[in-house]
């Protein structure tokens, strides 16, 4: 680094008269980004205090706008999703009494994969948790007649399908970025 601050600075006077080529302009100013000492002899050179190089443009209003706009709409896929969730768990445990494994086996990988786009590979965790919990409520609130050690069982059952659908769109969304780069 030491070595390209005396290159730097030996260039600047010319950098500051613009009167390098755009190449040895673009090295000068990636340099400066990264380095107080050499922005500081450009400040003394120019006469500036301290030159701010290479600032990034600031962005138009209507792209905050936009952002913003996004940013309440995927709060509220946030919790649309969320919802989703919760109530296909429920449905597949509450309604098939947690024993109808065809129903079942459809809906938990569905769930997986609502889990990995709201929580990315957090779902690896968060579901069975969350299975968990939902499962000991309607068991322990008897909204469903099973025993908590069956409870238990389809939980760890379920939990399997539901890392299945996370697998599942873990890898659309790997094959996805790959297609893309
Ligand atoms: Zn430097």
């Amino acid at each position: 680094m030491k070595n390209e601050c005396n290159i730097v600075i030996d260039l600047l006077p010319l950098y500051a008269e613009d009167m390098v080529s755009e190449e040895t302009k673009r090295f000068i100013e990636d340099h400066l980004s990264s380095c107080d000492g050499c922005r500081r002899q450009l400040g003394i050179i120019t006469g500036a205090d301290i030159v701010k190089v290479a600032e990034p443009e600031k962005k138009p209003e209507s792209e905050g706008a936009f952002k913003r706009i996004m940013k309440r709409m995927n709060r509220q896929f946030y919790s649309l999703s969320y919802s989703l969730i919760i109530f296909f768990v429920f449905l597949g445990f509450g309604w098939t009494a947690g024993e109808n494994l065809m129903y079942n086996s459809l809906i938990m990988p569905i769930v997986g994969v609502f889990a990995y786009l709201i929580f990315g590979w957090r779902a690896v965790y968060k579901m069975p948790v969350l299975l968990l919990v939902i499962d000991m409520f309607v068991c322990l609130t008897k909204l469903i007649n099973i025993g908590i050690y069956a409870a238990f069982l389809w939980t760890i059952v379920y939990s399997l399908f539901v890392l299945v659908g996370i697998a599942i769109a873990f890898l659309l969304h790997y094959a996805f970025k790959k297609e893309n780069n």
